[in-house]
């Protein structure tokens, strides 16, 4: 059905257009106005989230990057693993 994918690629293109405006061109991550912006899903579509307006924000491409590097970070995965990180390297003290 490739008018499907049609009105879907234009749907996306105007959806993307009302998420950089709402958003100020800013991104929503490090504050940002410069660079490629790019629109993120706050919750993931993998897990269900929707092209809602509501699910999404702007992002720089690069906090978009690194968003996808840890997928998992809005559960909270990613920071139970970095503290586990710091908490062997915190041990590394010289006793004995
Ligand atoms: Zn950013």
């Amino acid at each position: 059905m490739p008018s499907l994918i049609e009105t879907n690629r234009w749907k996306w293109s105007a959806v993307t257009k009302r998420v950089r405006a709402r958003d100020r061109y800013t991104c929503q991550m490090c504050g940002t106005r410069t660079g490629p912006m790019e629109v993120d899903h706050i919750v993931p579509r993998i897990v269900g989230g929707t092209d809602d307006l509501g699910n999404l924000r702007l992002v720089c491409r690069l906090c978009h990057k690194r968003r996808m590097a840890g997928a998992d970070a809005v559960s909270g995965v990613s920071e139970v693993i970095r503290s586990d990180y710091s908490y062997g390297g915190g041990r590394k003290r010289g006793i004995g």
